[in-house]
């Protein structure tokens, strides 16, 4: 095997450079695993703009992290894996031992382990992420696809955290990445979705997904009208899930449901934001009010085994291919607010 690989380096604010770094070697419980696809994704776009992540990355870091690929290493100790194994290797891990994964709560582990490095040539899978959260692929499903788990996951536990029945009425805020993942998975629970979007592109893609109506806007009081003149005598939908993460979109998702109904804050909004909400309608109309974080081992499972199922349109979710040396150039792409929802990285 080659000692060398090229690999994506972050060094700070729309600073990606592909460098010459050394090929990682498997210490007890890791694995090396040749990248097939990664994808890129709304937050590495955020890190690629503000330079860094609190939580995920310090620059200078590897980056990237969904991925899907062949193992060419297994570290000592490793059972479940062996080289030529294809696997989808989830970008955290929870520690199992804390207050809150002792509590089924893992998305919210005190300890939550993230892995970066998915833009590059091979990624190393830490002890922790092999143990609880790296998948077998069904032999049917191409990388690219399997690549898909992680925001998938997010977007299911979203979905179902929000109580749904079939035949519920759905609003979605947001036609980035998530909110059409969200848009698809809640048509696919039998669900009647309203999707609420800027942009032609993401009106079509919304459609092709599963919407059964499209509200497309950028007023905000013109959504709630709209919306709300969808469902009987203006009532209101059951569920609002926002995924934007602005605060005038939280606001909105609470005017969007009815009495009795739930709103999902999906999308996290910048370190320090506020909103004003109207305490008499949440109060006197009795809303449910969620903010849906992450995911856990059990959803990521369930996520790719909606991937695997047939049902769910992995293609519709790729709309681009490019070399890693094309990854400024895509991240440029995607700041532009292209139409591209996401972008299948081969090294
Ligand atoms: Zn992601
Ligand atoms: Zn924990």
């Amino acid at each position: 095997m080659a000692t060398t690989m090229k690999a994506a380096i972050l060094h700070g604010r729309e600073d990606i450079r592909i460098e010459r770094v050394p090929v990682p070697e498997a210490e007890p419980g890791e694995l090396i695993v040749r990248v097939g696809a990664a994808l890129t994704c709304g937050t590495d776009l955020k890190v690629f703009r503000r330079g860094y992540h609190a939580r995920m990355i310090v620059p200078p870091a590897l980056f990237g992290h969904e991925l899907a690929g062949t193992v060419v290493e297994s570290g000592e100790g490793v059972t479940d894996f062996s080289p030529g194994d294809r696997v989808v290797a989830l970008n955290s891990a929870p520690c199992g031992q804390c207050y809150f994964c002792q509590r089924n709560q893992e998305n919210l582990c005190d300890d939550l382990l993230f892995n970066n490095g998915a833009y590059a040539e091979f990624i190393r899978i830490p002890a922790r992420i092999v143990a609880k959260n790296t998948l077998h692929i069904p032999d049917h499903v191409p990388l690219e696809h399997a690549a898909l788990t992680e925001p998938l996951a997010c977007a299911v536990h979203g979905f179902e955290d929000s109580r749904p029945h079939p035949g519920d009425t759905v609003a979605i805020i947001g036609g980035g990445p998530l909110g059409l993942m969200m848009v698809h998975v809640a048509a696919l629970a039998g669900c009647e979705v309203i999707a609420i979007v800027k942009h032609d592109g993401q009106v079509e893609a919304a459609q092709q997904l599963g919407a059964t109506h499209i509200v497309q806007t950028s007023s905000v009081r013109k959504a709630i009208q709209q919306t709300r003149a969808l469902t009987p005598k203006d009532r209101g939908v059951d569920i609002a899930i926002e995924a934007v993460g602005v605060p005038e979109a939280w606001q909105e998702a609470v005017e969007l449901v009815r009495k009795g109904g739930t709103v999902n804050f999906f999308g996290g909004c910048a370190v320090g934001t506020h909103v004003t909400l109207d305490t008499n309608r949440i109060h006197y109309s009795d809303i449910t009010l969620r903010a849906t974080f992450h995911h856990t081992p059990a959803i990521c499972r369930k996520a790719l085994d909606l991937i695997a199922g047939g049902r769910f349109q992995a293609s519709a979710f790729i709309t681009g291919h490019a070399h890693l040396y094309e990854l400024n150039r895509v991240f440029e792409k995607l700041m532009n607010r292209s139409s591209e929802i996401k972008t299948a990285i081969v090294p």
